[in-house]
């Protein structure tokens, strides 16, 4: 089903996230998956601690996600958004207003997390258009990520995303220091000063702030303390900026509240969701926004607001994606999410004994093993391969987002294999 001349045509002509043409690290074949199992192209069988990205909430070939695709595409696969609607994008609509914050009211169905952060972004520059004020600058966070397309890029951390490598192209926005006061420690009213420092310094010029609520993910798998998004909350309120709350990531369920906001009880102005939002089956991402940004929005010179991708609103994503939702309205992934928090508890926090550990730290279904050195990679993931799990390490972070669905034996595999690569060296880089 993949022969060696397939791994061979993948390794000349194709590109992977992240890696080099020249001398790509190796790909593993995978032509099948169910549930929290990957099946590999030689009959190999890995379980899946990675859900794709924090995508796959309800684990591969889900029989109710499929049906959900199959039954769209009776219908018609496509149509555009463009002086058009359909049932399938007015209910997942639905469904977006009721879960999310209530004082979000309006939808902009977007193609991927990165475009709905540009979305939110123009939002935000055609909101003060519309007020008639240019501000056209972004306040964000040290060790964010929020997408790999310009703007996004412009707002991630400027070490890890390279700004030196596109300076002169990259518009540039202002950082404030990432926060120091990790979820489950005590608050320290200091960790916000340097943030508000930058709101008190330029808060006229600014169009929003945007972060990634609670958990910085690509940018360090870090967890801070609610307490700093509530004071983000009321210093955006105090200033009069705007709040994006990137839940790309963190949404539907991932750190043990529908939403990472919960955690803090605020509400953004604007929020994006992507991933977990079609059950990691096609792609789909959304923003959402006030009814008042909205309404600001079309009083500004466009009188519209400018953007309308040609997949848009696409009808089989729009029907996974209901479906996805009414899964996770069934409830049962509270408990299935708190029951992995504490077994990744039990399971991964002895291992903060290896020498090799730098911390361990555990919110919701995310388990992150932080180490001193960072990881060899290939030599890593092919150990992970070799002993049947899917764990895709990088920099210093080992990490686990399973499918909601695991099994606690599955998920003991998972933990045991980082527990037992964490006593060769050979996994890391001196
Ligand atoms: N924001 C966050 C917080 C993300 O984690 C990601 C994806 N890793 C994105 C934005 C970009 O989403 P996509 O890869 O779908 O463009």
């Amino acid at each position: 089903m993949f022969s060696q001349s397939d791994s061979e045509f993948d390794r000349q002509h194709i590109w992977h996230p992240y890696t080099s043409m020249t001398d790509p690290l190796p790909c593993y074949p995978v032509v099948a998956a169910q549930g929290v199992h990957l099946q590999l192209a030689d009959g190999g069988e890995l379980v899946d601690g990675m859900s794709s990205w924090w995508a796959a909430i309800h684990g591969y070939n889900h029989p109710r996600l499929n049906q959900a695709m199959q039954q769209q595409m009776t219908q018609m696969a496509h149509v555009m958004f463009g002086g058009i609607t359909h049932p399938a994008a007015v209910a997942l609509c639905r469904k977006l207003v009721a879960l999310t914050p209530a004082s979000l009211e309006c939808v902009f169905l977007a193609d991927s997390g990165s475009v709905s952060v540009e979305v939110a972004m123009k939002m935000a520059l055609q909101y003060w258009l519309g007020r008639g004020e240019v501000r056209q600058q972004f306040l964000t966070l040290k060790r964010g990520y929020h997408g790999d397309t310009f703007a996004a890029m412009s707002v991630c951390d400027p070490d890890n995303s390279m700004h030196s490598l596109w300076r002169g192209y990259l518009p540039e926005h202002h950082f404030a220091a990432a926060p120091q006061c990790a979820f489950d420690d005590e608050w320290n009213e200091r960790d916000i000063d340097d943030f508000a420092r930058h709101m008190e310094q330029r808060h006229h010029q600014l169009a929003a702030v945007i972060l990634e609520p609670i958990v910085q993910g690509a940018g360090g798998m870090r967890f801070y303390h609610p307490r700093y998004l509530q004071q983000v909350r009321d210093l955006c309120d105090r200033y009069g900026v705007l709040l994006i709350a990137d839940e790309i990531a963190t949404g539907f369920g991932r750190t043990g509240k529908l939403f990472a906001c919960e955690h803090a009880a605020i509400e953004p102005d604007i929020l994006c969701v992507g991933k977990a939002l079609t059950g990691g089956t096609l792609t789909l991402a959304a923003t959402l926004t006030t009814r008042e940004v909205a309404e600001t929005i079309s009083r500004s010179p466009a009188g519209c607001f400018m953007h309308g991708p040609t997949f848009m609103g696409n009808p089989l994503a729009c029907a996974v994606a209901v479906e996805s939702l009414t899964l996770l309205e069934e409830g049962h992934w509270k408990t299935q999410v708190a029951a992995i928090e504490r077994q990744l508890r039990d399971e991964l926090l002895p291992l903060q004994a290896s020498p090799q550990v730098a911390d361990i730290r555990v919110l919701g279904a995310i388990g992150v093993v932080e180490t001193h050195k960072p990881v060899n990679m290939a030599a890593l993931q092919q150990f992970f391969v070799a002993h049947g799990v899917w764990i895709r390490p990088f920099g210093r972070l080992i990490y686990l987002m399973p499918p909601y669905i695991i099994e606690p034996e599955a998920l003991t595999k998972l933990t045991r294999t980082i527990g037992a690569a964490l006593e060769h060296p050979s996994h890391f880089v001196s």
